[in-house]
């Protein structure tokens, strides 16, 4: 067991040690409180651990640099937005050329071309359309599937994330479908617009989908936001056909799962959906995502698309599709996330997972660490079949301390996760470092059991 009173005590030196070692983060936190509502940018940014947001004065590769000049390895890799790694030179140099030329003109360029086609090689689906961000592009998808189908209803899966999508910020309360807890001012009842099914359970999914209203299931293949619980096998081929059976389109959110190799896992695992979403690392940084559609899905909507009033049907966006969005995918997906590139981030995250299994083991934890692919995330509990389980396990103050621990001593984990993130930039004394300050974290829990 590890006491309360013990993450509290702890925690309290901790948040000592992080006040003390960076005053010039700690001055501007409190400048921040002024303009910017609860000191931040973007809400989320409240979420490290530690009394205030560490300002990051740069970063590149697997590196970032605080403004107190406090180096980290940084494992949280902007929650994949930077899998790539950081600022890698040939992004730069692309991005600052093309902006040097024009950035925003409602316009194609060029790399278009090279994007839809690269994007094709790599995800087998034919057809590709561009969106700024992961959540447009997933809110996107969601329109064009209720539109082909008629139907008014998304499914997904309970404890499920696709971005500030409101549709999705759906859970299972019982039988019931109700806003996810902490989501603010639902704009409609997410009852009336969404059915939710527990991962690896095709009866429940194959029972919800025989009720004939639901438009497209939005699904990751593994799911990567509630820890990680990846698919009992068979479940994906199940999926598949019960959603084929049902005349509901199948759409791989793929943002996270690229983690899984060069076409995430609807290419690694050979999968067959009608959509796949793809966004954060895909420009080296820069905001953009991609959706693909297969040839029927394409199809059917290629009349629309061109339609005359398809600059107010609710998908788009003045700046999407910009030039240096473009130039920055041509550059990233030219350069980055390719076979060569997890072949050096898969095995550092193996690494990862073995030095951490480690740890639990000797301490005897009831915890577990799972990895897919080029991503790795311990957990407060065994292995879970459904988001439900896992979300059950959830322990924020345990979480909080080892995040703040691991931040003191140079190692940046994603808050809200206690994920680690590899690229070919990070090396194996970086796995190990976290694997020492993990250990001597739990070691520190659990001295005087
Ligand atoms: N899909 C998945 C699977 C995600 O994990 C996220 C963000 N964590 C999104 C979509 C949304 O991405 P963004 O916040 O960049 O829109």
């Amino acid at each position: 067991m590890i006491t309360r009173t013990r993450i509290e005590s702890l925690r309290a030196a901790e948040e000592d040690r992080f006040v003390t070692t960076h005053p010039r983060s700690a001055a501007l936190a409190e400048q921040a409180r002024g303009p910017l509502l609860a000191g931040v940018p973007m809400p989320w940014m409240t979420r490290w651990p530690g009394r205030f947001p560490v300002f990051f004065e740069s970063a590149a590769g697997a590196r970032l640099v605080d403004v107190d000049g406090v180096e980290y390895v940084d494992l949280c890799l902007g929650d994949t937005g930077a899998m790539t790694g950081h600022a890698l030179p040939q992004v730069t140099a692309a991005i600052a050329e093309r902006a040097g030329r024009g950035i925003t003109t409602m316009l194609p360029s060029a790399d278009a071309v090279w994007v839809g086609e690269e994007l094709a090689r790599r995800f087998g689906l034919p057809s590709w359309q561009l969106a700024m961000s992961a959540t447009d592009a997933n809110r996107f998808v969601l329109r064009f599937a209720r539109y082909l189908t008629g139907r008014p209803r998304v499914a997904v899966m309970d404890w499920c994330y696709h971005g500030t999508v409101d549709e999705t910020l759906a859970v299972l309360q019982g039988d019931r479908v109700v806003a996810r807890p902490g989501a603010l001012g639902p704009q409609v009842d997410v009852a009336e617009t969404t059915a939710v099914v527990p991962f690896n359970d095709l009866d429940a999914l194959d029972r919800r989908l025989a009720v004939g209203d639901v438009a497209c299931l939005l699904m990751e293949p593994a799911l990567t936001n509630i820890g990680i619980v990846l698919p009992e096998p068979g479940y994906l081929e199940g999926v598949r056909e019960v959603t084929r059976r049902h005349g509901v389109l199948l759409v791989n959110d793929e943002t996270h799962t690229l983690c899984a190799g060069p076409g995430g896992a609807t290419v690694a695992w050979g999968l067959d959906p009608d959509i796949v979403v793809v966004g954060k690392p895909i420009g080296g940084g820069i905001p953009c995502a991609a959706y693909g559609l297969s040839a029927e899905v394409a199809e059917r909507l290629s009349g629309p698309m061109l339609g005359h009033e398809i600059d107010v049907a609710g998908v788009g966006g003045t700046l999407t599709g910009n030039a240096l969005a473009l130039a920055a995918i041509r550059a990233t997906l030219s350069t980055c996330l390719r076979d060569e590139d997890f072949a050096l981030a898969v095995p550092l995250a193996e690494r990862f997972t073995a030095g951490v299994s480690d740890v639990i083991a000797e301490h005897d934890l009831p915890w577990h660490v799972q990895r897919l692919g080029c991503r790795a995330e311990y957990w407060f509990c065994p292995p879970p079949r459904d988001g439900a389980a896992a979300a059950a396990a959830v322990d924020e103050e345990l979480e909080g301390f080892l995040h703040l621990w691991c931040l003191n001593r140079g190692v940046l984990l994603t808050p809200f996760h206690n994920m680690a993130l590899f690229s070919p930039h990070h090396t194996e004394a970086d796995v190990d470092r976290h694997t020492e300050v993990f250990g001597e974290a739990v070691a520190a829990l659990t001295s005087g059991r």
